[in-house]
């Protein structure tokens, strides 16, 4: 097997990839919660999975993805306290629970297919799942890990001696500065596991019975309940959003930990850094909340973002600009291009410089996913004259698809071959400093419906509005 370098956000450190054993590589992704549209920056952290993916695909590795549908169960805080998300949003929109989680699931699906994230092998929706939580649940309460209060069954996180070792909050003390009203939590960093339907204000949409009472599962059961299910007691690798980290995961860890009576729980640790736009994160909450619909709308597409995202190492922030994304849409479309136009030339046989090329794009690959430096070695091959243009568009689009990206963007967002010879016509009368002529053509793509657009990457072609 591959040498495969990938930082581990427990053990703050970047640790050579092994698997446990002779199943498939298990992943978990913390999925989205179904109540409104994902924007761009709930994109990030799938495309960054999807890359992880790939990435021990390429190495080898058979893998098993599972991302989680959130539908019920996630509180507007952290803290336990506030009104589930989904029934909120269901009340404003005055209809069903279950059509404001359809509608926004189909919408999410749809989003990362245009993304060019591969499906996971198990899409696991937290409502569908409600026996295998309880299940998790009762056995906590065989151990003793939780008690019942007045509106819920909360994991005592003073039985875990481990508790925030990933966040590196100790249990109670640092939680204790959340401030908000616990009174049903013994200790602050105690979180819930069942809560209980109040019989006041309007009934619940969704609720079960449970041995404690009618009520729904916390947030947290639901991925510790599904992952076991579907990976096993222990599995490789567990991703999510860096925002994750002092709640979310610090929670399943122990509730897992304590339920399966394993320790690790999950071997790797993997958090994906925010998306922000002048460095303020995007998030519906601040209203900052652009999708792949708008992005479109701006002549950017779907693949030109992911292109984008590939530019900066996943553990670092993003920050997005209308500037910046054209710039990705100029490039993405400048090597699809070039791999549209000299794909056919290529044959099958493979030269000792394609071999170092290879070499070199995968050494960043498993170097903890370093995406932008694998970006960087395609431009090179594109670049590198000793290779034969067909050679170089086989090898972009080979290894191109290693990082999820498509090369067709540009044929769909052109539509027209004939635009592309007029533009590549209009390039070459402006080398030759033949101006009219390079101001001919572009008129002429004009009235087909094509703007040009010049970049510090090259020209490219835009749709005219
Ligand atoms: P949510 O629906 O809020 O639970 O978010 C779904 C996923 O999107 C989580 O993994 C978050 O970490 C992630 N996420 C939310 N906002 C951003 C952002 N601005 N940049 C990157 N990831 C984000
Ligand atoms: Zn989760």
């Amino acid at each position: 097997m591959v040498d495969l370098k990938l930082y581990d956000s427990l053990s703050r450190s970047v640790r050579t990839f092994a698997k446990l054993g002779a199943r498939p590589v298990g992943i978990y992704s913390c999925g989205p919660t179904v109540y409104a549209r994902q924007h761009l920056g709930n994109m990030r952290p799938y495309v960054f999975a999807d890359l992880l993916r790939r990435t021990l695909v390429s190495a080898g590795y058979a893998v098993k993805h599972v991302i989680n549908i959130t539908d019920v169960g996630h509180l507007t805080s952290d803290a336990d306290e506030g009104g589930d998300k989904v029934e909120l949003a269901a009340a404003r929109a005055n209809t069903s629970a279950l059509e404001i989680t359809e509608h926004y699931t189909a919408l999410f699906k749809a989003d990362l297919q245009r993304l060019g994230v591969a499906a996971p092998d198990v899409w696991a929706k937290a409502s569908a799942h409600i026996p295998e939580q309880i299940a998790m649940i009762e056995r906590l309460e065989a151990g003793g890990f939780c008690y019942r209060s007045a509106d819920g069954v909360y994991f005592d996180t003073s039985r875990a001696p481990h508790y925030g070792e990933l966040s590196g909050l100790r249990a109670s003390l640092e939680h204790s500065r959340i401030g908000v009203d616990q009174a049903h939590k013994r200790h602050p960093s105690d979180f819930a596991l069942w809560k209980f339907s109040s019989d006041e204000g309007p009934r619940r949409q969704l609720e079960w019975p449970s041995p404690w009472g009618r009520g729904f599962p916390g947030w947290h059961i639901e991925c510790s309940a599904m992952a076991s299910k579907y990976l096993g007691d222990q599995f490789e690798i567990h991703t999510g959003g860096v925002d994750h980290i002092a709640v979310h995961h610090s929670n399943e860890i122990v509730q897992a930990e304590h339920a399966l009576a394993v320790r690790p729980w999950v071997k790797y640790w993997m958090h994906g850094a925010w998306l922000t736009m002048e460095g303020v994160k995007l998030a519906k909450s601040a209203g900052l909340a652009p999708n792949l619909d708008d992005l479109s709308a701006l002549g950017v597409s779907a693949t030109a973002f992911r292109y984008y995202l590939t530019t900066a190492h996943y553990r670092s922030p993003l920050d997005l600009s209308l500037e910046a994304l054209r710039a990705a849409e100029t490039g993405h479309q400048r090597m699809s291009h070039f791999v549209e136009r000299h794909l056919q030339e290529s044959n099958a046989s493979t030269t000792p410089a394609d071999d170092e090329w290879r070499r070199q794009f995968f050494a960043a690959l498993y170097d903890d996913l370093d995406a932008p430096r694998a970006l960087a070695v395609l431009w090179c091959i594109l670049a590198d004259s000793s290779l034969p243009p067909g050679a170089r568009a086989q090898l972009i689009a080979e290894l191109g698809a290693v990082l999820g990206l498509s090369w067709k963007s540009a044929r769909a967002v052109h539509g027209d071959e004939q635009a592309l010879k007029l533009l590549e016509d209009r390039q070459r009368a402006r080398a030759e400093r033949d101006f009219i002529k390079a101001d001919q053509l572009r008129a002429e793509l004009l009235e087909r419906g094509f703007a040009i657009e010049d970049g510090p990457q090259g020209p490219s072609l835009r749709r005219a509005r």
